[in-house]
């Protein structure tokens, strides 16, 4: 069982980064407002974050850690997946290639701990902690060397970390996200950004100015269009503030960051008429949908979508930025 277990866990734990992903994911999930990111070593030594979320019950503690078993879903409400995970996958991966220990308080609750090491579950053990969530995650893929082989440089991996962060901050402008490294006993923040305050608009444009720098925020137009059961929201830069390589371009379905194939060219349609083939557009959108028009789990680990009308969101897309660029004279 231990080895089945690795096996599926190497299938949404591919490297440090993507257990970062699932353990903000879930810190977003459970309504964290402060949202904290330690790391060592491109976090293959130790990854800890910290929420101050609704915390888990010491009673589910054992449950949280099994296979398939979650809280955010129910089998007759497969379509209707309004949160992030859904497939109560993560934490067990995560106990199956490194050293886990989970500490939290549900409210009026007692604090309490567990830990999972190589696929064994240690009992819920008391424990202090005020509010909130703390899972640490050590020693990553250490009973699975071949892996760990396969892991870049604690550079290449601290790069992928902090993306995530940002990308997933980007979706979240009301929840402060800090991430530090604390590699051979130093701390260093890597990545701070505060919970930002007004309304969803203002609150989206400050926290695109703390992560993509004020030149994007002053350079951004506003969008907002609606089609066929889809909304765009979110900013997209001037043609004069674009990029010679597509590397500043945000894309979130539902709140999630993908890296979605047809999103990215219905990007690139909407500026083919004033930009030169060789820049880039810099943009942060927002699509939202019912839950049923889209299927945000194609694979655990990749940040793919199925559209039910793909053709719908694209439209959407090319006509809403098309329209904003006409009204700022492009
Ligand atoms: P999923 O997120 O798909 O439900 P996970 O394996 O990531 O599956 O988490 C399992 C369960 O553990 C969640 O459904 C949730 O109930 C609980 N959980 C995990 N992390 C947290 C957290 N930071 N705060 C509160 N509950 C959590
Ligand atoms: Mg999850």
């Amino acid at each position: 069982e231990a080895a089945i277990n690795r096996i599926a866990a190497g299938e949404v734990v591919e490297r440090p980064a993507s257990a970062v992903k699932e353990l903000v994911e879930n810190a977003v999930d459970a309504g964290a407002t402060r949202i904290e990111v330690v790391i060592a070593d491109g976090g293959k030594t130790l990854i800890r974050v910290t929420d101050n979320g609704c915390g888990i019950a010491s009673n589910d503690l054992p449950l949280a850690l099994s296979r398939h078993a979650t809280s955010k879903i129910d089998g007759s409400d497969l379509l209707n997946i309004h949160s992030f995970g859904f497939r109560g996958e993560a934490l067990p991966s995560l106990g199956a290639v490194g050293r886990l220990t989970i500490t939290s308080r549900a409210q009026g609750q007692d604090a309490a701990v567990i830990s999972v090491d190589g696929g064994r579950m240690s009992a819920v053990k008391p424990a202090a902690v005020t509010a909130g969530t703390i899972v640490e995650l050590r020693d990553l893929f250490y009973a699975t060397p071949a892996r760990l082989k396969f892991l870049r440089t604690d550079r290449a991996e601290n790069q992928a970390i902090t993306d995530v962060v940002k990308r997933l901050s980007m979706a979240e402008p009301f929840v402060t996200f800090i991430l530090r490294d604390v590699s051979g006993g130093d701390s260093r923040t890597v990545f701070r950004t505060d919970s930002e305050t007004g309304d969803l608009f203002d609150a989206l444009h400050g926290r695109l100015r703390s992560v993509l720098g004020r030149d994007f925020a002053e350079n951004a137009l506003a969008i907002d269009a609606e089609r066929d059961g889809f909304h765009l929201t979110g900013y997209a830069a001037l043609p004069t503030y674009s990029r010679g390589a597509a590397v500043a371009q945000f894309l979130f379905v539902n709140g999630r960051p993908v890296r979605d194939r047809m999103l990215l060219g219905a990007l690139r349609a909407a500026y083919m008429d004033v930009l030169s083939r060789d820049r880039h557009p810099v943009a942060a959108l927002f699509v939202d949908c019912e839950p049923e028009l889209v299927d945000v789990n194609v694979h655990p680990a990749k940040s793919e979508v199925r559209f039910r009308d793909p053709g719908a969101v694209r439209g959407l897309i090319v006509s809403g930025l098309r329209h904003a660029l006409a009204g700022a004279g492009h």
